[in-house]
């Protein structure tokens, strides 16, 4: 077999990490990738992120097999770290092109008085709990209050008010984490209340996360708009059909009978100025905002309120991680780039290129473009001729790494579908790190053991 033409690296295998292999196989018939990832298994957010409730989203990652593992050009190489295993020096010797997708995984902070207090917690951990991510599946969280208080109205608040909210013998059909489903079964959580700083109209969920509400055993209601407001808002939005919509939907939710045991309240308008308490949260204190002229800036008044809570989880956005050896924009969280391009030979994509928004689909069109600067530096000869040929699997043979390929991603697929299939639910996870190496053996090795 000649050898590929242009071989490139890439790292991260969440969605715009798979969407950029996918691009790049397709349009360069000479191109061979092997993507990288610190975890066991591919898939990033995918995987980790992606709400149990909606684990149909998780398709995305079977274009592994579909169209990228079948191309004969694409390796995986689970378990490695770059930064750690092998530097990205060493790695830009191998390849003529690395691609860095690896997301935006760490969290924001408020900045306000007691956010360090125990039951101050980020979503994003708290999202990679139940959703069994290794570094996080054991963590706990304390569910005796009965209300939990989200900072945020993202998507990802409503991700986690679900799983606070919807009964366990719902979420046990789910392939959330064993764990997170024991903790949750006996939590006391009867109320969620979703805090936004702007209105309604600024509310950063989407429309087709609310309208999921209308069908789910948890009643609404809305605080800080009242429906009066809320009329004069759907009427002068009524040009731009997907805000009215939400707004519409907002007030249908809001006049839905009650009559569930568990209650989510939107409350708007408000910004969390402390968190209150001695060791552990027992209160919030939130401040009444009015809005900025046109709409873009939450205005702080004096008058404030309290609620008593045990929990509060800050949904207010993800963020990028500066990597070893590359340029780092810290006050966006991205790597510095143009259409992808960070430098000649080394490119970004998906949140780490743009910034922690936008759906699974979103990366798809990320990612394109991130392929077309790499192909356009390959096509003007920017990209180093010659590179270290011997293959980077023998590399990481020799230094011990146990690095998990395709056919042990394949063993820990299989042994998480059967195990789900038995109790009726898409896929049980393996939790911790040492189960999923020790399922990515072949059954073979297991049993000479
Ligand atoms: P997000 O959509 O950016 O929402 C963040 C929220 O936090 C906003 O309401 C924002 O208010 C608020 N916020 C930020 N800083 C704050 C502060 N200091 N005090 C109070 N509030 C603050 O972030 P996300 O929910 O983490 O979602 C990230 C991306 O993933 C989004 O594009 C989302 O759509 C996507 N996602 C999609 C799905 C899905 O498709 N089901 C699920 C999860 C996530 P302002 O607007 O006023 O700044």
């Amino acid at each position: 077999m000649n050898a590929p033409s242009l071989r490139v690296a890439i790292i991260g295998s969440g969605p715009s990490g798979l969407y950029a292999a996918d691009e790049l196989l397709k349009a360069h018939s000479g191109a061979q990738v092997d993507m990288f990832d610190r975890l066991a298994t591919p898939g990033g957010l995918a995987r980790f992120g992606v709400s149990p409730d909606h684990h149909q989203r998780r398709k995305i990652i079977d274009i592994y097999e579909r169209q990228l593992f079948a191309s004969g050009r694409f390796r995986f190489f689970g378990n490695v770290e770059i930064g750690r295993d092998i530097s990205h020096s060493e790695l830009s010797a191998h390849y003529h092109g690395i691609i860095y997708s690896s997301g935006a995984s760490a969290d924001r902070m408020l900045n306000i008085p007691g956010e360090d207090l125990n039951g101050a917690v980020a979503a994003t951990n708290f999202v990679a709990w139940y959703n069994g991510h290794p570094d996080h599946h054991r963590d706990q969280y304390d569910l005796r209050g009965e209300r939990a208080v989200l900072i945020g109205n993202g998507n990802v608040a409503l991700d986690v008010a679900r799983m606070l909210l919807l009964p366990t013998a719902y979420l046990s059909k789910t392939d959330i984490s064993e764990i997170a489903l024991n903790a949750l079964a006996k939590s006391e959580i009867k109320e969620v209340v979703i805090v936004g700083r702007r209105g309604p109209a600024q509310a950063a969920f989407t429309l087709p996360e609310l309208l999921e509400l209308k069908h789910l055993d948890i009643d609404i209601e809305l605080q800080g708009i009242c429906d009066e407001e809320l009329n004069k808002l759907i009427a002068e939005a009524s040009s731009r059909v997907e805000s009215a919509l939400r707004l519409r939907t907002l007030q249908e939710l809001a006049k839905q009978p009650k009559r569930h045991a568990r209650k989510l309240i939107f409350r708007f308008m408000h910004s969390p100025l402390a968190l209150l308490g001695e060791n552990k949260v027992s209160a919030i204190q939130l401040g009444i905002n009015t809005l900025s002229h046109d709409g873009s800036k939450a205005l702080a008044t004096s008058e404030t309120t309290a609620l008593d809570t045990q929990l509060v989880i800050k949904a207010i956005g993800y963020r990028g991680r500066a990597l070893p050896e590359l340029p780092f924009d810290a006050e966006r969280g991205i790597l510095p780039n143009e259409a992808g391009r960070v430098s000649s030979g080394v490119y970004v994509t998906g949140w780490l290129k743009r910034g922690p928004q936008g759906v699974i689909g979103s990366n798809k069109m990320c990612s394109k473009e991130t392929v077309a600067s790499v192909l356009k530096d390959c096509s003007q000869g920017d990209l180093k001729q010659a590179i270290d040929e011997t293959d980077i699997a023998t590399r990481l043979s020799k230094a011990n790494i146990n690095y998990i390929d395709i056919k042990a991603w394949r063993q820990i697929n299989k042994t998480e579908c059967a195990a789900g299939l038995q109790v009726g639910k898409p896929r049980k996870k393996l939790l911790s790190h040492e189960e999923l190496m020790q399922a990515a053996q072949p059954a073979d090795a297991v049993a000479g053991r």
